[in-house]
């Protein structure tokens, strides 16, 4: 006990302790993931195809399966220096109100104004794009979270953005639009009138509020169409894992300094980003046979890839223009029912994770999302920060195992994400408070008709 109260409320690495390198777990796994496929001709994607959509840099760190260490480039490492190293915070309080014997610790990624931990691929993405000396990049935003994180790391380093963001977000969340706008983006709804394949979803679906999945379409037709322009996308990449394990680095490095070892480490998965950055280093450690830790992703029971999807290969957004990636995967058209508020809501999941999963090295659940508010509010009451309603399905899951361990009198160290914060998010607070959010979870029927969308492999 008496090593215990030393550990402070918050952990922080030095300086001189930040990561400088991301390290890429894909090294050490024995099955690699998948590799992408031309939708056309189902060959893998060769640098070269990949090069019209991707940065060159981002090209080679997109394929390369072997190299644990990657270098940060001093300017990334720079730009971290202005929001990192993030928190490990010992939920004391929560710990307390729980009355459980769990020590839950979380890795606080909200601490900058894009709310999340998009910012710390969107610094590395835009910096690998300027380095080729292109003019801009574009890409999609659903709530908001990557764009925002995007505009920051271009109006920084004097790149053009252009962001094509799903219509109902573009309409119920402003502010978000103008903090884009604030950094010097351009905010664009989507499905919109700038794009062939924006105009031809609208020409087919009047009206329609926008998906994802068809404002990926619409970034990657410009970034293809335009000189001097190339997509980047916010989650579900082997590159974007890759930028993301400066989480998992930092908080071993943490843990490392106070001698603890977690049982295990929890994180919520929309496309995999945080989870897959938050565990890179301790997975390695699993796949290397030095350590075991459970590891749980937490995903939302309306858009459940891990726990209900097929693992296959599928389109990556609407217009099938992008290369397919196997992976745990609802179908390309699946959108979440329209009460769903709690974020994650991708088809897919990110290939590396699907793969783990697949081979039994980590666990999924899935959670109802008035159960994921009850504990987003519960946490926001003792721990002071207002969560993510993202990164409230961590919280639940670590509220959830933290109550096991009080029926069991078992003191396990329970370690989870905390990506971000959700002061954009009230319109789904509010309807938690006023009792006008429900659970609906898609019925076996509804799953089995997007599933018949997969596109055919031989
Ligand atoms: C985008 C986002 C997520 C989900 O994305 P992943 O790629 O699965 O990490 C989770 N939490 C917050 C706050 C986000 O903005």
């Amino acid at each position: 006990m008496d090593n215990e109260k030393k550990i402070p409320y918050k952990i922080y690495l030095e300086e001189s302790e930040m990561p400088q390198s991301w390290y890429n777990v894909r090294a050490d796994m024995k099955n690699k993931p998948a590799p992408l496929l031309n939708p056309g001709t189902h060959q893998p994607m060769t640098a070269e195809e990949l090069s019209g959509v991707f940065c060159d840099e981002l090209v080679q760190q997109e394929l390369d399966n072997d190299t644990p260490f990657i270098p940060i480039p001093q300017e990334i490492r720079d730009f971290y220096k202005m929001y990192r190293p993030s928190p490990l915070v010992r939920a004391y309080c929560l710990e307390e109100k729980l009355q459980t014997p769990a020590k839950i610790y979380y890795k606080f990624e909200g601490n900058n104004t894009s709310g999340s931990h998009k910012l710390n691929s969107a610094i590395a993405q835009a910096y690998y794009a300027k380095k080729q000396g292109l003019k801009g990049v574009t890409t999609e935003t659903g709530a908001g979270q990557w764009g925002t994180a995007l505009s920051m790391a271009c109006s920084y380093l004097g790149l053009d953005c252009k962001v094509y963001m799903v219509k109902v977000s573009y309409e119920q969340k402003p502010f978000r639009r103008e903090v884009m706008r604030t950094y010097g983006a351009s905010v664009v709804p989507s499905p919109s009138d700038t794009t062939q394949i924006g105009r031809k979803i609208l020409a087919e679906h009047p009206g329609t509020t926008g998906s994802l999945g068809c404002a990926i379409s619409e970034a990657v037709e410009v970034a293809v169409s335009n000189p001097g322009y190339r997509y980047v996308l916010g989650s579900v990449l082997n590159q974007v894992l890759l930028h993301q394990s400066v989480i998992g680095l930092e908080t071993k490095a943490a843990l490392d300094k106070y001698g603890i070892k977690p049982d295990m480490i929890i994180g919520c998965a929309g496309g995999g980003s945080n989870l897959g950055g938050l565990i890179a280093p301790f997975m390695g450690e699993k796949l290397r046979g030095e350590a075991n830790y459970r590891i749980i992703a937490v995903e939302p029971a309306s858009c459940p890839s891990f726990t209900r999807g097929v693992y296959a290969y599928d389109f990556c957004d609407t217009g099938m223009v992008c290369p397919l990636a196997k992976m745990y995967t609802l179908g390309c058209d699946f959108i979440p029912a329209p009460n769903h508020a709690g974020g994650l809501r991708y088809h897919g999941m990110s290939p590396v994770l699907s793969q783990l999963y697949d081979d039994g090295l980590m666990e999924a659940v899935s959670v109802p999302q008035t159960a994921v508010f009850e504990a987003a509010e519960q946490f926001a009451r003792v721990e002071g920060i207002l969560p993510a309603p993202e990164s409230s399905h961590a919280i639940r899951v670590a509220i959830d195992e933290a109550l096991k361990c009080k029926e069991t009198g078992e003191e396990k160290t329970i370690v989870f994400g905390l990506t971000g914060t959700g002061y954009f998010d009230m319109v789904a607070y509010e309807k938690y408070h006023d009792g006008k959010m429900d659970d609906y979870i898609p019925t076996d029927e509804e799953l089995q008709k997007y599933r018949a969308k997969l596109p055919k492999m031989d």
